[in-house]
């Protein structure tokens, strides 16, 4: 399933190269300020964008719910060998500090399981 970025991004003018171009992050932009967020422009391509919002405090902050389904449950997801039930557990115990992201993945992962058993 596709994610719709452009909402996060604004297309900057300057060109990253023969057909891309540059890109800053929304959040950063309203937080930092516009000339903050240029210093850390990134090319127009889904994984850039992806990697850029996913260690995004600004977009984290301002979208949980959003940042949540587009990276807490991948997370989950993966988590099937030894190394990522570790690195799950971290997560865990860093996420009951926040009670409110908890109870909302614990929705999600409700959500997804019936989609699941619908399928
Ligand atoms: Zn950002």
């Amino acid at each position: 399933m596709a994610f719709n970025y452009k909402p996060f991004i604004e297309i900057l003018a300057e060109k990253a190269n023969a057909w891309r171009n540059y890109c800053i992050c929304i959040p950063c932009k309203d937080i930092l300020g516009r000339e903050s967020a240029i210093l850390k422009k990134f090319p127009n391509k889904t994984e850039r964008i992806r990697t850029h919002l996913k260690k995004c405090e600004h977009f984290k902050n301002k979208f949980p719910e959003i940042y949540i389904e587009l990276f807490e449950i991948e997370i989950i997801r993966v988590g099937n060998n030894e190394e990522n039930s570790k690195k799950r557990l971290r997560r865990e115990s860093y996420t009951s500090s926040m009670s409110w992201t908890s109870m909302y993945t614990f929705k999600l992962l409700l959500i997804n399981l019936l989609k699941y058993l619908m399928i």
